[in-house]
């Protein structure tokens, strides 16, 4: 069995975290793509919506997808997310012959160093990097230096159709009232006004009322 691991802070998740884990599964023969929305993530300087709506996002984006399924194992483990642990409890949950791919973007593959524990990072799992307009993954080598030369085979390069969408770019346009159609699925554009999240005074809370259509306004 092959598993796809797409870890993300998902703030919130839209079509370019989508398109990359469908391209991921296609491409690799994956039968499943495990999407992790991250607990308290160490490399993110802006504060991070609370985790329960970004889980729940998250839900709601990959519904209709049989092959996507949704994981707490980073919400609901203490501390600082890191990636090694992400593995660790996947790998105790899925077993020892399961092949693990972890699904993540050019810049994140180039920063790999800076991870906790590098190498075990690459025996535990198949990173495949993904890459979109504007970024190259021709500085691997440059970049990673040994750990890329004594990895090469575990270390995946993955096209994905080009979608520059960004979870900053989505949360400053609701700040600002701009629409974000087509960005990202409906029910999350409704998600996020019902919670009414990413706006300049946000209540984050579930619950809060909008007379506005985030979708048809
Ligand atoms: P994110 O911002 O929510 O993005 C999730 C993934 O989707 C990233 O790999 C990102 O690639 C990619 N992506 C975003 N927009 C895309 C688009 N339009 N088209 C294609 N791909 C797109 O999540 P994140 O904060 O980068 O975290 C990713 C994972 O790395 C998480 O599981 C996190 O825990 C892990 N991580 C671990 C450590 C550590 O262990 N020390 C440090 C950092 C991250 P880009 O990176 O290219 O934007």
């Amino acid at each position: 069995m092959r598993v796809g691991i797409m870890g993300g802070t998902f703030d919130p998740i839209h079509y370019g975290h989508l398109v990359t884990a469908e391209a991921a599964r296609v491409e690799l023969e994956l039968d499943e793509v495990v999407f992790v929305p991250t607990g308290d993530p160490p490399h993110k300087a802006y504060a991070v919506t609370e985790a329960k709506h970004r889980y729940l996002m998250t839900v709601l984006a990959t519904l209709t997808n049989p092959y996507f399924s949704v994981s707490r194992v980073d919400m609901d483990r203490d501390g600082k997310t890191y990636t090694i642990d992400t593995l660790r409890d996947l790998r105790t949950v899925y077993g020892p012959e399961v092949e693990l791919f972890f699904i993540t973007g050019a810049d994140a593959i180039l920063e790999i160093l800076t991870w906790k524990n590098p190498e075990e990072l690459l025996r535990t799992c198949v990173f495949v990097a993904a890459s979109r307009p504007g970024h190259s993954l021709d500085r691997l080598q440059e970049v990673l230096g040994e750990l890329y030369t004594n990895n090469k085979d575990r270390i995946r390069l993955l096209q994905v159709p080009a979608l520059a969408i960004s979870s900053t770019d989505v949360r400053e346009r609701v700040a600002s009232g701009r629409p974000i159609r087509y960005l990202l699925p409906e029910t999350v554009a409704y998600y996020i006004a019902k919670a009414g999240l990413y706006r300049e005074h946000n209540s984050g809370s579930v619950g809060h009322n909008t007379t506005e259509d985030p979708v048809t306004d």
